[in-house]
């Protein structure tokens, strides 16, 4: 999944069912994020569908958070999104009720 050559990435931002898809190009990107493990990998694995049930979130955020566990930004990546509140997705290893959780119980 790890490449030496810089991708675009696509940050997926909105609600259910209102998601916007932004390309970003690596010259735009933090420098943490050039080296997303993450990057070229399908979006959906890290965003909840609007129809997603339970157990599909459960294995979807496996699979996201196995990634996550392998990157090398990682650290970084949670950090950011609980500075910035990210409602949606996995960030760093951290789901959006993982994220909840460190914010009201620090
Ligand atoms: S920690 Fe996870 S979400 Fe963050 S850049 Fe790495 S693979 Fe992507």
């Amino acid at each position: 999944m790890s490449s030496s050559e810089p991708t675009n990435i696509v940050v997926r931002t909105g609600r259910a069912g209102r998601y916007a898809d932004w390309r970003i190009t690596p010259e735009l990107l933090p420098s943490w994020r050039r080296q997303a493990l993450c990057a070229g990998v399908d979006t959906a694995m890290f965003f909840p569908a609007d129809d997603e049930r339970l157990p599909q979130q459960h294995r979807r955020e496996r699979v996201a958070k196995a990634i996550c566990a392998a990157c090398p930004v990682r650290r970084p990546c949670a950090v950011y999104a609980l500075v910035h509140r990210e409602l949606h997705g996995v960030w760093g290893g951290l789901s959006e009720a993982d994220r909840r959780r460190r914010l009201t119980h620090p």
